[in-house]
């Protein structure tokens, strides 16, 4: 079968499509059939430097424009992303295995939202007067010049979108490194930026492997670096950041706890926990793969989940009824695959799933262990497939204490028909996001972002300014100067 997805160039540098075949060769996978879809080439030292010269060369007159008139190029891209949003999906489904109902919703769409929403705060961003009796001070929020982002694979175009659309409505350019898993959506971004009257050079797109994001930190024009990915890798772009004083946001992995009280409505807490392990196959940085259930309430939260789960669909992504697409890659799958080996060889008790399913794609049943003990490694490492554990407690402090027994900070999330104590433990879990009585809900207007192991910076909301702009401090002298001698 022939998808049509193969992308005219595999960069976008400048304004256009960009190809260097010296490259080495990046296969596209369509992970629900094995098949290889389009053969792009890793981005040489030519394209990486051509890359970065644009994006230095662009930025200072795009900074120089007006706010508002930044902001309107953001939100036309956001009518194109919005128009376009069905071809977008398929695209992304292609890319990412994610069935078609999901990426309809979450991806271009999401992708939309930011730059919509930070559109319509370019003409906003601003600096604050201080009054100094006869003096006076100002600040100015001033953009930090050519940016780079690093996506992972989960959601591409969405990751691509929340980085660069704060980026370019603070005055930046950005230099974009997808995932070498998902490389095809980033281009239509860039492409849609410049339908949208981006001027060319401010969004640039080379695909690689980590050595060509470790090519794009190191380099002097850069001031600023936004990553998203695993912990080791945001250690390794942290450290090159640190190296050369640049500015970073890090994005990292987690091992979120989601809390159900008994007092909760267990039906929702069911409807948080599928969602919050199972929506696009359980690579989200941000799921509640922990879900302590206090005791009385065990069994029964069990049963409903079993009996709900048991309706996922798992089939053709690009069927509209499919709910249950396959991981991203060889690689995840066999790595997922691992975790569930380790569980049962360390006797957590397999309530569903446990087993791949179908027949050349990555597809993996949706998978509940109960029993689960927070020593096993089901309850330590971040597995990043549709592997929910159920660990069960007593009481609230036992809870908070367990929840927070970890090195991330990502999320977390509580489920309690009392609204004191859902705001209580909301204060005291270690999290950058905290969910009550749903889960894994990230709009664009509030701030996302770990801490801990989970991460450095915030994306999204107004917080996300502070990111991707520094302050100027100006003192203006209204006297004489005053000097000793
Ligand atoms: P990786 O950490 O493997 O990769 C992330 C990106 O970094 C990729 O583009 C990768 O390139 C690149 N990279 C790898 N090494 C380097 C390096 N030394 N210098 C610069 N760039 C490098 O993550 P995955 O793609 O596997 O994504 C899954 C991870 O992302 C999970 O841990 C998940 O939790 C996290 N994540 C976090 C989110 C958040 O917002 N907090 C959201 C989504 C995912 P390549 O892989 O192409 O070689």
């Amino acid at each position: 079968m022939t998808y049509d997805v193969q992308p005219e160039g595999s960069h976008f540098v400048n304004g256009k499509p960009a190809r260097d075949a010296e490259g080495a060769e990046l296969p596209v996978i369509y992970p629900a059939t094995a098949e290889r879809i389009a053969l792009l080439n890793e981005a040489t030292p030519a394209v990486i430097e051509a890359a970065l010269a644009g994006a230095e060369a662009a930025w200072r007159d795009w900074a120089a424009r007006p706010g508002v008139e930044r902001g309107r190029v953001l939100r036309r891209a956001a009518d194109i992303l919005r128009e376009r949003n069905e071809e977008l999906s398929r695209l992304e489904t292609l890319d990412t295995g994610k069935p078609i109902q999901e990426t309809l919703v979450a991806d271009a769409a999401s992708a939309a939202d930011a730059l919509e929403w930070f559109g319509g705060i370019a003409a906003g961003v601003a600096g604050e007067h201080v009054q100094l009796g006869e003096d006076f001070g100002y600040t100015r929020r001033e953009p930090f010049g050519v940016c780079v982002g690093i996506g992972a694979w989960n959601y591409p175009i969405q990751i691509a979108a929340w980085k660069s659309a704060p980026a370019l409505a603070c005055g930046n350019a950005m230099v974009f490194k997808p995932s070498e898993t998902t490389p095809l959506s980033a281009l239509k971004l860039a492409e849609i930026y410049i339908e949208a009257g981006l001027p060319e050079g401010l969004f640039q797109v080379v695909q690689g492997r980590g050595a060509v994001g470790a090519a794009l930190i190191e380099d002097d024009r850069v001031a600023k670096v936004s990553l998203t990915g695993s912990v080791p890798t945001g250690r390794r772009v942290y450290e090159a950041a640190a190296r050369g004083l640049k500015a970073a946001t890090m994005e990292l992995g987690g091992k979120s706890p989601m809390i159900v009280m008994e007092d909760a409505d267990l039906d929702a807490a069911v409807g948080g926990a599928i969602l919050g392990n199972f929506y696009s196959s359980g690579q989200i940085c941000s799921n509640g793969t922990r879900v302590f259930v206090q005791e009385d309430v065990l069994e029964d939260f069990l049963a409903r989940l079993a009996d709900r789960t048991a309706e996922a669909r798992a089939g053709d992504p690009l069927d509209p009824e499919t709910t249950l697409g396959p991981l991203v890659s060889e690689a995840q799958l066999e790595k997922v695959m691992g975790h569930i080996e380790a569980g049962k060889a360390e006797g957590a008790r397999l309530v569903c799933g446990g087993t791949r399913i179908g027949g050349e794609g990555y597809f993996v049943a949706p998978t509940v262990f109960a029993d689960v003990s927070d020593e096993m490694s089901l309850a330590r490492e971040e597995i990043f497939g549709p592997v929910m554990s159920v660990l069960s407690f007593k009481t609230e402090e036992e809870a908070l204490a367990r929840a927070n027994a970890t090195p991330y900070g990502l999320a977390a999330g509580v489920f309690t028909r009392d609204i004191s104590r859902a705001h209580r433990m909301a204060a005291r879990l270690d999290a950058g996001t905290c969910w009550i009585n749903t889960y894994n809900l990230t709009p664009v207007e509030l701030p996302f972002g770990g801490v801990k192991a989970s991460g450095v910076g915030r994306e999204n909301g107004h917080a996300a300014i502070e990111f991707y702009s520094r302050l100027k401090t100006v003192y203006v002298g209204m006297g004489g100067v005053d000097a000793p001698y």
